[in-house]
């Protein structure tokens, strides 16, 4: 097949710290590839992959991760390129949108099938945007309880975990006596929480994520006032080997999240090097975690501090197999395979806009690439 693999435009890919969405591109492209397809990424500048990388921006955006501007600019540049693709007589057969939501909203438009993985929870207004705009597309959800209520046409056609390539992560079965957090300084991510189970514990504690925009008043009110450097202690954004070993030697990796968590990709990265996982039973924690199994669920935080004391009772190498069962990128890439086939298939052909708009004698129109790329820049943001 012929695949265009639509990024977020704020990180790059593979993502140098931070990043599960742009984790989860990274595998899924050099798996696409590998199996024979032919495969163009659009990413943020700075992108690797086995697929062909187009960066439509001049520079990531991670500090204004979010912004309409930059989102709509990557995406209409994307699409673009799709139509040129088709206007050379090389069309790709199938567009995968892991990138917000305008290429979502504006599926109707474009002639090639998209498939849009959802990565965020689907509630609230986000609920109200995939009711008004998820019909548009084949959606993915990344775990089964994601879709709490919406019409039938915006319903997923599938269910498709995140991957991890688990022989990248190394097993280690001798743990050290830290507890482990990762992610990002959101409160929904409980790195507070997780600091008053090790308090009471009295273990040493060990976090790490970036302090993102918006995220500095929870920061400095709630967690750096206890960080002590020696039970407590915060890296910033890690990455690279250190990130691995870190999730490799700790005895435990705490989740006491409070938000129906879309999937947690630091839950899979744990348990594929053989680290428990104490979680709050909230969206994919429920699933990923399996009670006495790979870690337990716990209801807060008291009970966390008690399923430390439980932890010899599982099995790091039981932490590994429950991954690598389910969430194997060569087993992700094949149920994507699957949605992929389906939505070529089924590809609706919906009237109205399709070749009038922003095309001159059957051409698409667009700005010469070294305008198009100086464009956000020159804007000033
Ligand atoms: N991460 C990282 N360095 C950090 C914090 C996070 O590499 O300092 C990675 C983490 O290992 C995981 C991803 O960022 O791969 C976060 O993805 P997750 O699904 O857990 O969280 P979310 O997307 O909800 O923020």
């Amino acid at each position: 097949l012929r695949i265009a693999v639509l990024a977020p435009p704020w990180i790059p890919v593979p993502p140098p710290g931070y990043g599960g969405i742009e984790a989860v591109v990274a595998l899924l492209c050099d798996e696409l590839v590998a199996r024979g397809h032919d495969v163009t990424l659009f990413a943020a500048p700075g992108s690797r992959s086995r697929a062909r990388v187009h960066a439509p921006l001049a520079a990531p955006q991670s500090r204004l991760m979010g912004r309409a501007l930059y989102e709509c600019d990557h995406v209409a540049d994307a699409l673009d390129e799709t139509d040129w693709a088709a206007a050379r007589g090389a069309p790709f057969d199938v567009i995968h949108d892991h990138s917000g939501f305008t290429a979502l909203a504006m599926a109707a438009r474009v002639r090639t099938p998209i498939v849009h993985t959802v990565h965020g929870p689907v509630s609230g207004d986000m609920a109200r945007f995939y009711e008004r705009h998820g019909h548009k597309a084949r959606l993915v959800a990344i775990n089964s309880m994601q879709f709490p209520s919406v019409p039938a046409g915006a319903r997923p056609v599938a269910v498709i975990p995140n991957p991890i390539a688990v022989d990248q992560w190394p097993l280690n079965t001798r743990k050290q006596d830290f507890l482990l957090w990762v992610g990002r300084m959101d409160p929904t991510k409980g790195a507070h929480r997780a600091i008053g189970v090790a308090l009471r514990s009295r273990r040493p504690l060990v976090l790490a994520g970036p302090i993102q925009e918006g995220q500095d008043e929870y920061f400095r009110s709630r967690v750096e006032p206890q960080i002590d450097g020696r039970q407590i202690v915060y890296l910033g954004e890690i990455g690279g080997s250190r990130r691995k070993q870190l999730f490799a030697r700790a005895c435990a990796f705490l989740m006491p999240i409070r938000w129906p968590e879309p999937f947690g990709m630091v839950m899979v990265e744990a348990l594929a090097c053989g680290t428990p996982v104490l979680a709050f039973p909230e969206g994919a924690a429920s699933e990923i975690v399996i009670d006495g199994v790979n870690g337990f669920h716990v209801g807060d935080e008291q009970e966390m501090v008690r399923a430390i004391g439980r932890l010899d009772t599982i099995d790091p190498r039981r932490c590994r197999e429950s991954v690598v069962t389910r969430y194997d990128v060569a087993r992700v890439a094949g149920l994507y395979e699957a949605v992929y086939a389906e939505a070529i298939e089924r590809a609706p052909r919906p009237a109205g806009l399709r070749f009038g708009h922003g095309r001159r004698g059957g051409e698409p129109v667009r700005a010469p690439a070294d305008v198009r790329r100086g464009a956000v820049a020159m804007a000033g943001a």
